[in-house]
């Protein structure tokens, strides 16, 4: 999957796709691949080699508020309360702390074999610009590390103040998007179809892309994603638009859903799935289990053609209490949660090529002479090893292995569960 298909020397791959390779590096790029060799009849050697990826690709984080959950918790898990936690939080971030969580951020992905990360950021309100300002900051001090991509967050309407339209400038300037939200946590009004159009006009006079938070709930099915398509249908542009979350349409009726998918195809709408967050905020309710799991339709959007890219949305923070910037963990939660198999193109790609492709990648992230010598090398030899339990693993770039991170002490001091919440404790 991460090979070249067209490259005849390599041989095809077994019934997981995996084809065993040996790498030539110069400089800090691939200069040949080889079919390996066959290991000797009399060598009794069972072991395979290591399972090897390129370096994963996050198409959809908010850096922003991520490790927020400590101080502004949401222990009920629902949508609304969440988004209470996070203006509270919003409304007193300071530089300082929100450079510091996202610089961990940064170095907790870089570390699990990320090369490249979007991440939405609040920036409508009184600290919108700061938090625009850190991040960059951090954009470029990261930038021979991973690609650090901005997508400006605000409710849809946001786009047509005077702060703005300033804001869109700054982040087309360098390389950003716009994004907004339509739908929940924030009601539907009459006016949003006229200020997707509008986010739409100015994103593509400003030659950005644009990437919104959509449908993410279970209620007005497919709303969000049919105000864009009448928006690119009554005004066709030029620029790339993704749609994130995009969970309702799935429950529309099956003709329906796939109507609105081949519409989708038809305009070159990219996807961002998010299964982990939408696992946990979606159809939460104080008195049943969850059952209706609605989550972006990602095989019939494959199927019709449409560029799906899955990402882990919120780490640590008051729209999802887990997380940690691991793209391995994504994987693996996307292989029980969305059936996406990574042995096969389709379930692969979302992390990869597919998330290249959405983000607008210079490395699509295939392994051919000429590409980067980036690899993230497991302690697994198949599949099966990946699913049973998160590998170790040791991180390749430009044909320098990254140092292992360092191994923290075991803490003594301890916390349990006690009947009136939580106690803490030191271990004698
Ligand atoms: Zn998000």
């Amino acid at each position: 999957m991460l090979l070249d298909g067209r490259d005849g020397r390599l041989p095809q791959g077994d019934g997981d796709g995996l084809v065993s390779v040996v790498l030539e590096i110069n400089a800090g790029r691939i200069r040949a691949l080889h079919p390996a060799p066959e290991p000797e009849p009399e060598s009794n050697s069972l072991a395979a080699p290591p399972l090897a990826l390129t370096p994963l690709v996050e198409p959809h984080a908010h850096l922003d508020k991520a490790f927020s959950a400590a101080r502004f918790p949401n222990r009920d898990g629902t949508i609304e309360a969440a988004l209470a936690a996070n203006q509270a939080e919003t409304s007193c971030r300071t530089a300082e702390d929100l450079e510091q969580r996202a610089e961990r951020a940064l170095m907790r992905a870089w570390r699990q074999g990320l090369r490249a990360i979007r991440s939405h950021v609040d920036c409508s309100g009184e600290r919108g610009d700061l938090s625009l300002e850190v991040l960059d900051g951090l954009r470029r001090r990261w930038a021979d590390r991973l690609e650090l991509q901005l997508v400006g967050l605000v409710p849809i309407h946001h786009w047509g103040t005077e702060q703005g339209r300033l804001q869109a400038r700054w982040l087309a300037d360098r390389g950003g998007r716009l994004g907004g939200v339509i739908g929940a946590p924030f009601g539907i009004g009459r006016g949003d179809g006229q200020a997707v159009l509008q986010t739409l006009r100015l994103a593509d006079q400003l030659g950005c892309g644009v990437d919104l938070h959509l449908d993410e709930g279970v209620s007005h099915r497919g709303r969000g994603v049919r105000l864009v398509c009448e928006a690119l249908e009554r005004q066709r542009l030029q620029v790339p638009v993704v749609c994130s979350h995009a969970c309702s349409m799935a429950l529309l009726p099956p003709r329906a859903c796939q109507r609105l998918v081949d519409r989708m195809a038809r305009l070159a709408l990219g996807v961002v799935a998010l299964p982990s967050t939408n696992l946990w905020l979606l159809d939460r309710r104080a008195e049943a289990t969850p059952s209706r799991r609605a989550q972006a339709p990602i095989r019939q959007l494959q199927n019709s053609g449409v560029v799906v890219a899955v990402g882990g949305d919120n780490v640590q923070d008051a729209w999802f209490p887990g997380g940690d910037f691991d793209p391995l963990e994504v994987l693996r939660l996307a292989v029980v949660a969305s059936h996406l198999h990574p042995w096969s193109r389709q379930g692969l790609g979302p992390f990869t090529t597919a998330a290249s492709q959405l983000m607008q990648l210079e490395w699509d992230g295939i392994l051919r002479p000429g590409s980067p010598a980036d690899l993230v090398v497991l302690d697994a030899q198949s599949w099966t090893d990946l699913l049973a339990r998160t590998p170790q693993r040791r991180i390749l770039r430009g044909g320098i292995w990254l140092p292992k991170p360092e191994r923290e002490e075991p803490a003594a001091l301890l916390r349990g569960w006690g009947e009136a919440g939580l106690a803490s404790g030191l271990v004698h």
